[in-house]
């Protein structure tokens, strides 16, 4: 499979790893649009918001859920961040694998 999440997963592109568990994984966005700029990845190729199944559900709140996570450890909680899901072109999503972005450590702009 080409894509590069995948990749990233089973080892075989280094990343920047914040986080790890059987089903997700947190990694540092390699160009980052915030001072704080993280992704959380489900380990399973899903391709976007839009290919989730119901079943899928419970592992992407995990993906909240992780972020919120990582936002307390990174003493984000109490000033604020941004979570956001692209999802396809007009989104500007570009990795064709959900992932949530974690944005934050500065006052973030507008949101268009
Ligand atoms: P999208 O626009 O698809 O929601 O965001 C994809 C994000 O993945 C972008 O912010 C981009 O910088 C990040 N990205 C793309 N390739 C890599 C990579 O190889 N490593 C890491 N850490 N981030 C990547």
């Amino acid at each position: 499979m080409d894509c590069i999440f995948d990749k990233i997963i089973a080892g075989e592109i280094p990343s920047d790893k914040v986080y790890e568990d059987g089903e997700v994984i947190a990694i540092k966005d390699i160009n980052p649009s915030a001072l704080v700029h993280i992704l959380i990845i489900p380990k399973k190729h899903i391709e976007s918001v839009n290919h989730m199944d119901e079943a899928d559900s419970a592992l992407i709140g995990k993906l909240i859920y992780t972020a919120s996570n990582i936002a307390k450890k990174k003493g984000l909680s109490s000033k604020g961040y941004r979570l956001v899901f692209n999802i396809g072109e007009d989104a500007g999503m570009v990795v064709n694998h959900i992932h949530l972005h974690l944005l934050g450590g500065q006052k973030l702009g507008a949101m268009v």
